[in-house]
């Protein structure tokens, strides 16, 4: 064997985003025990960091220690027991995956089928809670296979009016758009660390409120899965003065997500949403400019996931192909039914920059001039320079 090499390359696919040369360097500084007092420093500062960075206050805020799916599928296996119903808004491919682990848990799962590239619709999920006693009701934020951000205040208002606890995937929001628990008074919230927040996949920071956490230690019957176990991690997590060893915590891993929170906060949570969107507004220019279209209704489109329509005639496998190979640039496929249609390209965290979308744009256009469909890649460009001057 020999050590492994990764090639460079530019990552603007629906995640991993770039992480920053501060957060690889944290990664790499030595392991200590996670029993040590240090560590168990870090870990507090770490739940404080994540209440802040969810606007949730009176939730426990955990980093889980496996990627967003982790998020989702604790949230499932936490709240829902045999028989439960479960209301689950699907506008794409998580929350599709988020149907398919409430129906593992067991629940009676009622899925509100939307078209993809459309945000959840409150009304029909309303129609839906009106039907039957209903225990949680799941739905994206922000959906990565579409690149759609649906309106999670009056759905989490819904979730309540009909007593529901609402489960609210961040995965791809949080660190790109604003994300507020305690706003939405959301029940629980879960996220990972390899979109916006550009530290390397394998951690989903999670947001429980008092009210999940009690219908989590109510249960009748024991959480089926053993790691992800609320009541079993909170012994780890939660405990000040006297931690019992659950599992060992990712110890770098944690250094790396510390590190990408205090670059954060560094530059203001605010201050990072705004450069989302402004790079965002570049790069939709830019694609106008070239005759180019996004998928998504400038309403309720992610600054942070493009989908960029495939024009006709166009080998969507083949740009892909071209970026990668001459430009190190990695974006994404289209899934399930865009399939083809699109490209998703991510400007997510330390990705979210105009060299990004300089070079972006500038690769695109030449990837398909050499497909034979001419485009004007200098106009582009100028349309995205004079957004991003704006
Ligand atoms: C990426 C993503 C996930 C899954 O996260 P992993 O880190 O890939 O496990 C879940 N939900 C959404 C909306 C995502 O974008």
């Amino acid at each position: 064997m020999q050590s492994f090499q990764p090639p460079r390359r530019i990552l603007m696919g629906p995640g991993p985003s770039d992480v920053s040369p501060r957060v690889l360097a944290a990664l790499a500084r030595p392991t200590i025990g996670h029993l040590d007092p240090e560590f168990q420093a870090l870990m507090e500062e770490i739940k404080a960091a994540l209440q802040r960075l969810f606007n949730a206050p009176d939730h426990a805020c955990v980093p889980l220690p496996a990627p967003g799916t982790a998020g989702m599928e604790a949230a499932m296996m936490n709240l829902l027991e045999p028989d439960d119903r479960a209301v689950i808004a699907v506008n794409g491919a998580f929350g599709g995956r988020m149907a398919d682990m409430a129906d593992r848990a067991g629940a009676r799962v009622v899925t509100v089928d939307h078209d993809w590239g459309r945000p959840v619709d409150p009304a029909r999920v309303e129609a839906a809670l009106a039907e039957a006693p209903t225990k949680l009701l799941a739905f994206v934020h922000a959906e990565t296979s579409t690149g759609v951000r649906s309106d999670a205040g009056p759905l989490c208002a819904l979730a309540r009016r009909y007593g529901a606890l609402s489960v609210v995937d961040c995965v791809t929001s949080l660190g790109g758009i604003a994300v507020d628990v305690a706003g939405w008074d959301a029940d629980v919230v879960y996220s990972g660390t390899q979109k916006c927040l550009s530290a390397p996949p394998g951690l989903s920071p999670i947001a429980l409120s008092k009210r999940a956490q009690a219908a989590i230690t109510g249960r009748k019957t024991k959480v089926r899965n053993w790691l992800l176990d609320f009541n079993l991690l909170m012994s780890y997590w939660g405990g000040e003065g006297g931690r019992t060893y659950h599992h060992t915590a990712p110890i770098n891993a944690l250094y790396g997500l510390h590190e990408s929170l205090v670059a954060l906060f560094e530059e203001g949570q605010q201050a990072a949403i705004m450069r989302h969107a402004r790079v965002h507004a570049a790069f939709a220019a830019g694609l106008e400019a070239a005759g180019l279209s996004l998928l998504v209704d400038a309403a309720y489109r992610l600054p942070q996931l493009n989908t960029v329509v495939v024009p006709d005639g166009v080998d969507e496998a083949a740009v892909r192909a071209h970026v990668l190979k001459h430009w190190d640039l990695e974006i994404g496929a289209g899934l399930g039914p865009l399939k083809g249609k699109v490209w998703r390209v991510g400007l997510m965290g330390a990705s979210a920059t105009p060299w990004h979308v300089r070079l972006c744009l500038t690769a695109l256009c030449e990837a398909l001039a050499a497909q034979g469909h001419a485009v004007d890649a200098a106009k582009a460009l100028a349309a995205a320079d004079r957004e991003l001057a704006a």
